[in-house]
């Protein structure tokens, strides 16, 4: 796939565009770019750009674009991750991992036992990674990082969707049940909620159940919250894909 570089505003074919400064040291020091050289820019929109180093003017990179390719490296449908945020690194980690996963948004989940709140300045440290993930995985457009919400009302907010509230005291034939779903509808969105490092509290979890959302059990171990998330995200994407992709193969 190659270098990859964000820029920020909407790009348009035949423009000149500078990169960030971040963007552009990079490009200019570490990767050692050369006037005429070759890269990708996406700008979070849906579309990929080839374009080349026109100049570089006192530290500031100019690229001319060249031609524009829509990409879509999306799932086929949308899948919501509600989250108590972890702490530190593993917040990060997270995020990483739902942008390689092709996770469409996350919801901060603001919790009775949540320990990192997420806060404003927590949520645009996110968007950076975001962006990081998305230069190496290949996507060209963004993952959304949501305002945080409390549990009821991002299960409300979600009533459209399929909803998985994902406890360790969940059904024993839940998987089996988010499985064949995907069978049934594997393009319809999906909404997942995982819990805090302390578990959710009893209210939280009669609020899933009053609402309709099949809570899921994940195994008799305790897992952490990015394990938890990482985990039922692959499940519902992997299963989904499965049947989509037998489906083409049978209609090819
Ligand atoms: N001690 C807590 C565990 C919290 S782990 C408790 O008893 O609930 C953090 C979150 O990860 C949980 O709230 C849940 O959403 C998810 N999780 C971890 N392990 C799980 C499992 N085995 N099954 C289902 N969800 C799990």
């Amino acid at each position: 796939m190659g270098q990859r570089f964000f820029i920020e505003s909407p790009i348009a074919e035949d423009s000149e565009v500078a990169l960030s400064r971040d963007e552009g040291r990079h490009l200019a020091k570490v990767m050692r770019a050369q006037i005429g050289d070759e890269i990708v820019l996406f700008d979070g929109a849906g579309s990929e750009f080839l374009a080349t180093i026109e100049r570089i003017v006192k530290g500031t990179v100019w690229l001319k674009i060249l031609s524009r390719n829509t990409v879509d490296r999306e799932l086929p449908y949308a899948l919501t991750l509600g989250v108590a945020l972890p702490r530190g690194d593993r917040q990060r980690w997270l995020i990483e991992k739902a942008v390689e996963l092709g996770v469409t948004r996350v919801v901060p989940l603001i919790t009775v036992r949540g320990v990192a709140q997420p806060t404003s300045q927590a949520c645009q440290r996110l968007t950076r990674v975001v962006i990081e993930s998305s230069k190496q995985c290949g996507r060209n457009r963004l993952l959304e990082i949501c305002e945080p919400q409390v549990v009821r009302a991002f299960l409300c907010c979600c009533d459209t969707m399929e909803r998985l509230f994902v406890h360790p005291y969940g059904s024993k034939d839940s998987l089996a049940t988010v499985s064949e779903h995907a069978v049934a509808d594997p393009l319809s969105p999906v909404a997942v909620a995982v819990g805090p490092e302390g578990g959710f509290t009893d209210d939280e979890v009669d609020a899933a159940r009053e609402l309709g959302c099949q809570l899921v059990d994940l195994g008799p171990r305790t897992l952490r919250i990015e394990t938890a998330a990482v985990a039922i995200c692959s499940y519902i994407t992997l299963s989904r894909l499965a049947v989509i992709e037998g489906r083409s193969n049978d209609e090819g």
